[in-house]
């Protein structure tokens, strides 16, 4: 099918979330396939609409993933998760956020799927999007049919190995349950991020006595627990004294205890984190 302006493509993925939600196939994959400026996210856009989504629909290029909630015909709750593996080497955790995603029937919506291709369901929809040198695409949507070999199989297979940038000891997911953990307790309200999860807790003088029950309960929530986080990220300062000083303690310990990467805010590994308080410490310094 010919698409010959921007407005046609916007009409077209609304035009295909209106036949999904009447359909009722709202837990389908749909693996966008075309070059730079071919009009994947254009498309998408588009596809929000239809749904029903008000926030604008941004290119995920840098955050990997982003998630739209909207709702089917009966009310009932749904989320478009919308991925870009653009150059990105590894995927590393993101594959398991992804099939986090597939498994809790969302409407999943990748661009640039070739690293993690084995992940995908036979059976998702694949929309190729031909640039012509008139500035005109030709669209082209495959239904997939599930593979008949493969049809029990829930769970991924073939993960690809976990790197991150500077690993020297990369490591293998074998859970399917891999946490990537995000941690800042540098303000009053703690935030938690267990994958692409947020929690956040008015933790106020509590931090010190219930922090690590609280990240507890929110893993259990994740069918999780302690050995499942593969990865920490530290919010290390500047902020708040003792709270960054509870939590450094808290990701410095578990980071160790689990042999497992630990990183800062700005993506940095440390050994250990030095929270970063934003102005001398005002504590009493060690007696030599
Ligand atoms: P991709 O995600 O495939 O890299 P984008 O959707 O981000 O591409 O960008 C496509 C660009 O091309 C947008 O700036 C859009 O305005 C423009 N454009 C022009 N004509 C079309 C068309 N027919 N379909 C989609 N995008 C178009
Ligand atoms: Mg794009």
């Amino acid at each position: 099918m010919k698409i010959t302006n921007e407005q046609e493509m916007l009409d077209y993925g609304a035009s295909l979330a209106k036949k999904l939600l009447s359909d009722g196939h709202l837990s389908t994959v749909i693996e966008l396939i075309g070059d730079v400026g071919a009009g994947k996210t254009t498309f998408t856009r588009g596809l929000a609409e239809g749904l029903g989504i008000r926030t604008p629909v941004t290119s995920p290029s840098y955050t990997i993933s982003r998630s739209y909630a909207f709702a089917a015909p009966d009310d009932t709750a749904h989320i478009l998760d919308h991925y870009d593996f653009y150059r990105l080497p590894s995927p590393g955790l993101m594959t398991d956020t992804l099939s986090e995603s597939i498994r809790a029937d969302h409407l999943v919506v990748v661009e640039w799927a070739d690293t993690i291709k084995n992940i995908l369901p036979h059976d998702r929809i694949t929309l190729k999007i031909q640039l012509n040198d008139d500035g005109t695409r030709e669209i082209t949507l495959i239904q997939n049919h599930p593979d008949p070999k493969n049809i029990n199989i829930q769970s991924p297979v073939n993960n690809p190995p976990l790197t991150t940038a500077d690993s020297n000891t990369p490591s293998t997911i074998n859970s399917h349950r891999a946490i990537h953990l995000y941690l800042d307790t540098s303000t009053p309200t703690t935030i938690l991020r267990i994958n692409n999860t947020e929690y956040t807790w008015q933790s106020r003088n509590n931090l010190a006595e219930q922090l690590l029950k609280y990240i507890h309960d929110r893993l259990r929530e994740h069918h999780a627990d302690w050995h499942d986080i593969k990865e920490i990220t530290f919010m290390s300062g500047p902020g708040s004294f003792t709270g960054l000083r509870i939590g450094a303690t808290i990701v410095n310990t578990l980071a160790h205890d689990l042999d497992i990467p630990l990183y800062d805010h700005h993506g940095k590994k440390h050994p250990i984190i030095l929270p970063d308080y934003g102005r001398p410490a005002n504590i009493t310094a060690p007696r030599k």
